[in-house]
């Protein structure tokens, strides 16, 4: 047939090829990461339209983000599939919603022009509604009410439909709210991002009519992802196909990742349902990932129970096993995957490692090896193949090097093929801030870079404010957040004031309270911020407080620095300014992760001087933005790297408590956990040829120094797919604790993952990186070591980790003290303070 000599066929497994020429009837493509689910979905387009079953307006192709839409629209237009033109109806649930609704606004009661609400502007509403009712808004704060009416709407429940059940939500004013919510809407002329798919699917509903004209138009539907389809997408879907029942969807049940924000799993199961007759096609081979990665990543789905389960190999041979591997915290592990990006770049000789493959006894060998093995999958998957020992060879941006003199072998990866994921947005900022001062571009996706965060320039406003009265700029910013009660009208007043006085806005605002033009509650407040500001502006420029000792710091670092530093100033500025209180009362898990992101910027803080160098820093870093076409590292949270493939992937923060989230590991049951199991899933098979594992074992939660165990995720990769990699300046502690490691084989996972923890904890390694974070000394290491310390017998004394006790004798710099508690200790002096009484 026309189709068999068709570009787009050539390559595809039989299973591929079915899903492709099964263009009627119900379809559904069930299979696991990497098995060309989206490959296959591609062609299916073309066929339609190479065969002349359908206009390319005729098909209905929903992706799950705007990106992975725009990408195969680009992949589309060229070899193999050749298309002539875009697909109009290709896009995001989101997009192809708002497109339908803005022709039939008027049935849901809103005009053509209707605006989209951001976040800011729902919650704004959401509060005057709370407001209205007298409802507290610190018990029933606005944004959690935007969950439960999101909730809702991704339920398909309209105000009137939510079930009784459900009607005690929200201090029994859910439904109440809810519906006032939908009019003070309707009367804006506006819609929140549920509203585009649930006003569709309620136009569909009542208007049988223009269902008919959208069924009779979008004759061929095609869903990837369908995994995470929530209900009212679900219904959407269903309302259009059930008049002809074409309809492809693709997904994989292990890679649900989407519960937590209304996505339903069921809805596989529930597709042979309402679609009788559906035709279900499995794919097993995986075209993307190496035998080791793949294994590792089915050793870990494999733990989960709710799962319908499958199988994947795959015809690549050799690759290289997981890489795992331990860091003292997560400053040590950004400064490492940093080094292994430059490293890769530069060639990946470093991983392959031909003296440990038989086959290959030479560098050329290894290299004709690698060159086949890559040509043979370049080949398969139609991209340019170059030829071994050719140095212009160029496969996927990567060259071949075959001198078998140099140092570098293998090829070499560009940053454009490596991705750093996180599981929580805050692990962001430690990679930002090395890859910035190693001078290595990095893109973020799916979310603003750390310092253009929201609640990152407030509270850097907050310093700045404190330090510059001047800057006006921050002085809005800030002023009504939290709000204070000076609204836009008082904010004008000062404007005005400060002009006609000629003085900066904060010195306009203290015009204004001395002359009484502000009343009630406002002026109290602009008060406490104005006296707040001059506190903490003095306090900026106070002499600084004793330095904290670089060693100090390494050796016991759960403790609180002596005096008040610029850190401790920091915490304070946003404690009592109400700001951190303000993320505090909201209760969510965005605002949870705001709450994170705020601990992050204080730990930032403690790698500068004073708060002067770090806004700075931030300044300069900002404005330092990389050339677009530069190739560049990404950093994109797992659920963002959905769908990708990156030929190097870092994993990184796997930790209990981070991954998987305290919050899936609080939870009764198994449904939290098991999605974040399918979340390592997703991560792992992202990866090509290698993935990094890696974790910490010291991180920041919540403000406090915490001493992490490795995730269980890492005792759920089979240990002959994985390889412990020592970490940097280790030497030789592999020793004991490692061969503790080893042995640890199958034992009960948890006395496993401790030995584990053990080895990063061992008193050796604990050293080398002390020794390596001190040198060279800081500024401020230098001047405390410097610092003349005396102890006399019988004083009392302070020790960070050992508590207080009492100077017995004194020998140079050395000091005998009898702990309290710890029992008689020599001590370094400079380890020691005064302690009173
Ligand atoms: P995910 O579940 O992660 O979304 P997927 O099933 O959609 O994965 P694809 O992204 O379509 O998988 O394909 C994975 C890789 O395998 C891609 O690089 C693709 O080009 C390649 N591939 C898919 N099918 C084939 C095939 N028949 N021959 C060669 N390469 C293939
Ligand atoms: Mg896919």
């Amino acid at each position: 047939t026309a189709s068999r000599s068709a570009q787009y066929m050539e390559g595809l497994n039989a299973p591929q090829r079915e899903a492709v020429e099964t263009l009627n009837g119900p379809v559904l493509m069930l299979a696991g990461a990497g098995t060309g689910k989206t490959k296959a979905l591609m062609a299916r387009v073309a066929h339609l339209i190479t065969t002349g079953a359908a206009r390319s307006d005729e098909i209905l192709a929903v992706t799950f983000t705007n990106k992975a839409a725009k990408e195969m629209q680009q992949r589309l237009l060229v070899t193999p599939f050749e298309l002539k033109e875009p697909i109009r109806w290709m896009g995001t649930f989101h997009s192809i919603s708002a497109k339908i609704l803005r022709r039939h606004a008027e049935l849901v009661g809103l005009k053509s022009n209707f605006t989209i609400l951001d976040t800011d502007d729902q919650l704004r509403l959401m509060k005057q509604l709370i407001q209205a009712l007298n409802m507290d808004e610190k018990r029933w704060p606005a944004r959690q009410l935007a969950n439960l009416i999101d909730a809702w709407k991704n339920r398909a429940w309209r105000p009137d439909q939510v079930p009784g059940a459900e009607a005690s939500a929200f201090n029994n004013r859910g439904t109440e709210l809810y519906a006032a919510y939908q009019d003070r809407l309707r009367t804006l002329n506006a819609c929140d991002f549920g509203d585009l798919i649930l006003h569709v699917v309620t136009i569909f509903q009542q208007n049988p009519d223009v269902l008919a004209q959208y069924q009779r138009w979008l004759r061929y539907i095609m869903v990837d992802e369908y995994q995470d389809t929530n209900v009212a997408q679900y219904l959407l879907l269903r309302l259009l196909a059930q008049s002809h029942s074409n309809i492809c969807c693709v997904g994989d049940d292990d890679q649900s990742i989407y519960g937590w924000r209304g996505a339903e799993v069921g809805n596989i199961l529930r597709f042979e349902r309402d679609f009788p007759g559906a035709k279900v096609i499995r794919l097993e081979q995986n075209y993307r990932s190496t035998p080791h990665i793949l294994a590792a990543a089915s050793g870990v789905i494999a733990a989960n129970q709710s799962r319908l389960g499958k199988t994947l190999w795959t015809e690549a041979t050799e690759g290289e096993k997981v890489r795992l591997i331990g860091h003292w915290d997560s400053e040590d592990e950004a400064r490492w995957v940093g080094e292994q990006v430059e490293k890769l770049e530069r060639g990946t000789s470093a991983y392959y490692s031909y003296r440990r493959n038989p086959r290959s006894q030479t560098v050329d060998q290894e290299n004709d090896r690698l060159a086949k093995n890559y040509a043979a999958r370049a080949e398969s998957r139609s991209l340019p193949v170059g030829r071994a020992g050719d140095p212009e060879t160029d496969f996927k941006s990567r060259k071949l090097i075959s001198d078998p003199d140099s140092p570098q072998f293998g090829p070499e990866i560009s940053p454009d093929e490596m991705a750093i994921l996180v599981r929580a947005s805050h692990q962001m900022r430690a990679f930002e801030d090395r890859f910035l001062s190693i001078g290595l571009p990095y893109r973020v996706i799916g979310g603003p870079r750390f310092y253009e965060r929201m609640e990152i320039r407030d509270a850097m406003a907050y310093f700045r404010l404190a330090i510059s009265p001047t800057d006006d700029l921050a002085f809005e910013r800030i002023i009504n957040t939290p709000k204070r009660g000076i609204g836009d009208k008082a904010q004008q007043t000062i404007q005005r004031v400060a002009r006609e006085a000629d003085l900066p806005l904060l010195m306009g605002a203290a015009l204004v309270l001395r002359d009484g033009m502000l009343g009630g509650r406002a002026a109290g407040n602009l008060r406490e911020f104005i006296e707040n500001m001059a506190r903490w502006h003095d306090m900026v420029r106070a002499p600084a407080a004793p330095p904290e000792d670089a060693a100090l710091v390494v050796e016991d670092f759960d403790a609180p620095a002596p005096g008040l530093s610029h850190v401790r100033l920091a915490e304070m500025i946003l404690d009592e300014s109400g700001y951190t209180a303000m993320w505090q009362a909201e209760k969510t898990p965005e605002a949870e992760g705001r709450l994170e992101n705020l601990k992050e910027l204080i730990k930032a803080l403690e790698g500068f001087g004073s708060l002067q160098d770090f806004l700075e820093h931030v300044a300069l870093i900002m404005d330092n933005e990389t050339e677009e076409s530069q190739a560049k590292v990404t950093i994109m949270t797992l659920h963002a790297a959905k769908g990708l493939e990156f030929p190097v992937v870092f994993l990184t923060g796997w930790e209990e408590g981070l991954f998987p989230s305290q919050r899936s590991m609080d939870e009764s049951g198994l449904k939290g956990l098991e999605e974040e199991r399918r979340l390592a899933y997703v991560g792992i098979t992202r990866a090509e040829e290698l993935c990094f594992v890696s974790f910490a074992a010291n991180r920041r939660v919540y403000g406090q120094w915490q001493s992490q165990l490795p995730s269980r995720f890492i005792d759920e990769m089979p240990r002959d797919h994985v390889e412990l990699l020592s970490a940097p300046g280790l030497g030789g502690l592999g020793g004991a604790a490692q061969s503790r490691h080893a042995r640890a084989e199958d034992d009960d996972s948890l006395e496993h993952r401790a030995a584990k923890a053990d080895v990063y904890n061992a008193p050796g390694w604990r050293r080398m990186q002390a020794r390596a974070r001190v040198a060279p000394p800081t500024p401020m290491a230098v001047r405390s070591a410097t610092a003349e310390v005396h102890f006399a017998p019988g004083e009392r004394v302070f020790h960070q980790k050992f508590g207080t006790g009492s100077v017995v004798a004194v020998d140079g710099d050395k000091v005998a003290v009898a702990f309290d508690r710890a029992g008689e200790k020599h001590i370094v002096a400079r380890f020691l303070m005064p302690a009173d009484g």
